[in-house]
């Protein structure tokens, strides 16, 4: 059984990104309740370097299909990313936030469904000023560099002029300043900071044991260790670890300037999963795929499990060969110079995937006083600014809609959801990482 912890509890938090950073802040603002907070994380300094939370952008968008619960979230989390902009300013530091707007295409004249729920959805919920569509021709008047993206079919979109991107590193470094400022306590690396194991007594969980041996006890534990969750919790397979691609190109000033006016885009993305950023400050194009991704099956907790497999521990991973394979042909219609530049960066940076998409923010069953905080299926960050209010709620016992849609999950994955593909496979030639040589164009003039 799960109860609200009292004033003065100590409350420890696994994992330093959007959930745990989030949830550090939101439970150290409340200064009545003086809670003693402390954060682990495995990694050596924040932004971890591997984390998802770690970026140089993430989207920013309200366009959430049918599902209102998340769009009315994301609407309450621009707000406060603008005042976090505001804040910032005042202290004449860089905005986190970009408001560049979204250009969500679809393809061949027809919106898709997933598309046509956005509109309705927005506009049912008295937004509909925010959105605007645009046919073939109208595309190509606002946006003359997406010429050859139009005539390749990817030629109706709607733009909606509220979202845009974070910059997902600072935004993480700033809410760590605001942790640090308010008293919370952190404890990094991969011996003193590294989660190993529960201290329990019965179902009862007394603290935490780190990978130096270290007891921590405490009155709380939330373990919000984002795609590594699974490996180090049993989450009775209501989330896996999967890899998702990213590829960089880096742009000519020329470049640079003719696109000046790109939004953040997806491209039929219930279909092909693609998206991507405007150029950063430093002319870095980011393309991603929203998907079902890749495992790395591990032996841990008894079990068969994905855990991430990243830069930090194999420095010399790229993406795996048929990512990059599909990427090459997405981009060939949809931003075809592209064919004609090397990829300079590629990542593959790991979801907890859940089984229904939602995140999974509740007590766990197995124990007394632990609650998860994970299952982010990919689209939290943009709700970092808000998102520890609403887990603060559930560590608090207090209903709410977002308890309920991020509850322990009492059904079973749908059919096919543990069978993706691997990302690596020994001695297999297909299943493996590209090559530095394979990441260059392969089409320069
Ligand atoms: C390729 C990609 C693109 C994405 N794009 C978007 C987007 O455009 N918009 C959007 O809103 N969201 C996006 N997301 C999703 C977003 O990044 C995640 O939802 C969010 O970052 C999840 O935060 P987290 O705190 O759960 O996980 P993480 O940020 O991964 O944090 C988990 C932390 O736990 C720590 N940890 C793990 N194991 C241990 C241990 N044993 N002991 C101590 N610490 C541990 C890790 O070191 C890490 O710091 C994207 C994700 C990926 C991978």
């Amino acid at each position: 059984m799960y109860t609200a912890p009292k004033p003065n509890s100590k409350i420890i938090i696994v994992g330093a990104g959007c959930f745990g950073l989030s949830t550090a802040y939101a439970l150290s603002k409340d200064k009545a309740k003086e809670y003693d907070i402390w954060v682990f994380d495995r990694g050596e300094s924040i932004p971890i370097s591997d984390a998802a939370s770690t970026d140089i952008s993430k989207a920013v968008r309200m366009d959430y299909g049918n599902n209102t619960l998340y769009m009315h979230l994301a609407v309450e989390a621009i707000d406060a990313w603008k005042q976090w902009n505001a804040e910032r300013a005042e202290k004449k530091l860089v905005p986190v936030y970009h408001n560049t707007g979204m250009l969500i295409f679809s393809a061949n004249g027809q919106y898709a469904e997933y598309e046509k729920d956005n509109m309705r959805s927005i506009r049912e919920a008295g937004f509909g000023d925010y959105i605007e569509e645009l046919n073939a021709d109208q595309l190509k008047e606002r946006y003359p560099y997406l010429t050859d993206t139009v005539d390749n079919g990817y030629d109706i979109a709607y733009a909606n002029k509220v979202g845009g991107w974070c910059n997902s590193s600072e935004s993480i470094k700033h809410l760590y300043g605001e942790c640090i400022q308010n008293g919370v306590k952190f404890v990094l690396g991969n011996e003193a900071g590294r989660f190993e194991k529960l201290q329990v007594d019965g179902r009862h969980v007394r603290g935490i044991i780190t990978a130096d041996k270290k007891e921590h006890t405490a009155d709380r534990v939330i373990v919000a260790a984002g795609s590594w969750t699974p490996s180090v919790i049993d989450m009775h397979r209501q989330a896996i670890a999967t890899g998702q691609y990213v590829i960089h190109f880096s742009l000519s000033k020329e470049d640079q300037e003719r696109m000046a006016t790109f939004p953040v885009w997806s491209a039929d993305v219930s279909n092909t999963g693609f998206y991507g950023f405007p150029c950063n400050e430093n002319g870095i194009l980011k393309i991603a795929k929203h998907s079902t991704g890749y495992l790395n099956p591990s032996s841990v907790l008894n079990q068969k499990i994905s855990v991430p497999r990243t830069q930090s521990t194999n420095p010399n991973d790229t993406i795996p060969k048929s990512a990059l394979a599909e990427a090459r042909a997405f981009l060939k219609k949809f931003l075809p110079f592209t064919d004609a530049l090397d990829v300079v960066y590629s990542r593959v940076c790991w979801y907890s995937d859940s089984i229904d998409g939602d995140f999974i923010i509740a007590p766990h069953p197995d124990y007394d006083h632990l609650i998860v905080a994970t299952g982010d299926s990919g689209h939290a960050m943009k709700f970092l600014p808000v998102i520890g209010d609403k887990i603060r709620d559930i560590v608090e016992d207090t209903d709410s809609q977002y308890k309920q849609a991020w509850a322990w999950k009492k059904k079973e994955a749908p059919k096919g959801f543990y069978d993706r593909p691997l990302l690596v496979k020994e001695g297999d030639q297909d299943i493996r990482m590209a090559t530095m040589d394979e990441l260059r164009a392969y089409n320069k003039d």
